[in-house]
């Protein structure tokens, strides 16, 4: 376990979520989604580990929210919503994300939810959809996007896609990893992804 205080443990995730407000402040599309929450507070979370917390400290990355990302890696609260059933166990080596402002954030919201998410080189994140309405913005690597109804993109840093409420959508990380900042907003703010194309 971390011997890191918790100030500076809540320093760090000072500076995460100041880096994640200037990509947002950089992103029309992110601003056009959703409005800043205006209600933040630091909450201390417990941290929960994962595997690809290794691969995140190996990726050099100069990106300011890469960089902040990597600076809490071990007191991060974080997560996976799918089971080796749904996706295999190679998946779950090698992604996650963390809560960072929402219900269940490190950042308590009940306005808006934003993550940071990280998916490994050559995964893929099959078709899964949610109520939510949701905004990827791409920070560091490069992921293709599919989007029912829309044209594959592959999208790489400052690079934004909306997906809508229930519309069905996949991920693969065909030339890098991807880290990413995503808004949820809307109705089902507080659900979860499920799998499949049908709601
Ligand atoms: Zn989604």
């Amino acid at each position: 376990m971390t011997s890191a205080s918790s100030d500076l443990i809540a320093s760090l995730f000072s500076t995460l979520l100041s880096e994640a407000k200037k990509v947002y402040d950089a992103t029309p599309a992110m601003q056009g989604f959703a409005k800043w929450p205006t209600d933040l507070t630091y909450h201390h979370q417990a941290p929960v580990w994962i595997p690809a917390i290794r691969q995140l400290t190996l990726w050099e990355n100069n990106h300011p929210l890469h960089k902040a990302t990597q600076s809490i890696l071990p007191y991060g609260k974080w997560k996976q919503t799918y089971t080796e059933q749904e996706v295999g166990y190679g998946f779950l080596q090698d992604y996650g994300y963390i809560e960072l402002f929402g219900p269940d954030g490190h950042f308590r919201s009940d306005q808006v939810r934003g993550y940071v998410g990280y998916w490994g080189k050559g995964l893929y994140y099959p078709w899964h959809h949610h109520e939510a309405e949701e905004i990827y913005t791409v920070i560091s690597g490069s992921g293709y996007f599919e989007a029912e109804g829309k044209a594959p993109v592959t999208l790489t840093s400052g690079q934004c896609q909306i997906h809508e409420s229930n519309q069905p959508h996949a991920l693969t990380m065909k030339e890098s990893a991807i880290l990413t900042l995503v808004l949820w907003g809307g109705a089902g703010m507080a659900g979860l992804p499920k799998m499949g194309t049908i709601s």
